[in-house]
């Protein structure tokens, strides 16, 4: 084995004994969680971003102006097509299983995929700051409507109605570029973020405002900040720990030792 290897090993080794050791663990989790089950980053080459302009997508477009509210619902099209068959992987499993092991306060998400739901994490236990996918809102009295009949309209070639109860406009309950994030999510990650005493970020390139203030936040307070990412991320510098991996093989290899106690 090379001595690179030998410290991720002990890296590894490392966040499980902190895992195993911690009194309240938040788990802060981005896009890079869930490329192992198919679903593009925003930020990696072939991500999103390469394949749609962020503007168009942004909310003032989207309430202001029609053309932009048909190329969003366009691209929601697209993406609900992408992601209905997906499933979760070994990252969000061993998450599962960190929870199940009692070694798991809560899971603070920017992912909208609802992964983390279907690999059998409690749902009060997770808080979704970008929202969820998988439901429509009314922007005027919050109504919801389910995304498959949306996506029927959609794809029949259809345009997609107002709200039945108020006339207001509809929109997938996920956080555009320029819109607010869920007040009580926000709260709860930011009281979540205080009072923990390990912080570990997964998958995050942590260049997205506000939610990339939560592990500053955590740090600040006193927590041990630990950050697994392939790529290097700008709070690498005043992280505990850094590992460097794949989200999927390194998790899956710390929850073994969690659950072995092997540390
Ligand atoms: P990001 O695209 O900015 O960064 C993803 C990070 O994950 C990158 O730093 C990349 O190096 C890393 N990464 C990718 N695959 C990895 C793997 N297998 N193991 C370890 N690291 C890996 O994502 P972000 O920080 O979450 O912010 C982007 C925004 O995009 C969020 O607001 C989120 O709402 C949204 N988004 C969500 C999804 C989803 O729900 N799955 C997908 C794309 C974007």
């Amino acid at each position: 084995m090379t001595g690179r290897d030998d410290s991720k090993e002990e890296k590894i080794t490392d966040l499980a004994r902190r895992l195993a050791e911690s009194r309240e663990t938040v788990i802060f989790t981005g896009a890079g969680i869930s490329t192992e089950s198919g679903i593009a980053d925003f930020r990696s080459p072939g991500g999103i971003w390469d394949r749609f302009d962020p503007n168009e997508l942004s909310y003032p477009s989207f309430v202001s102006n029609p053309v932009s509210r048909r190329n969003y619902w366009q691209f929601y099209r697209e993406y609900w097509k992408e992601a209905r068959d997906v499933e979760p992987n070994r990252a969000h499993f061993a998450l599962a299983k960190l929870e199940d092991l009692g070694n798991l306060s809560a899971i603070v998400t920017q992912n909208i995929d609802g992964l983390h739901q279907k690999a059998g994490n409690s749902p009060e236990k997770i808080f979704e700051l970008h929202g969820n996918m998988w439901e429509v809102r009314c922007l005027s009295c919050n109504d919801i409507y389910t995304w498959n009949d949306i996506f029927q309209l959609l794809e029949e070639g259809k345009e997609v109605h107002s709200c039945r109860q108020c006339g207001g406009l509809l929109k997938p309950a996920t956080v555009s570029f320029g819109q607010s994030l869920p007040e009580r999510a926000l709260r709860e990650a930011q009281r979540l973020s205080e009072r923990c005493d390990l912080f570990l970020c997964i998958g995050s390139s942590l260049v997205v405002y506000p939610a990339a203030y939560l592990p500053e936040q955590a740090k600040n307070s006193g927590a041990k900040l630990v950050i697994l990412n392939r790529e290097p991320t700008p709070l690498d510098g005043i992280a505990d720990l850094v590992i460097s991996g794949e989200a999927g093989d390194v998790m899956s290899q710390v929850v073994k030792a969690v659950e072995t106690r092997s540390f």
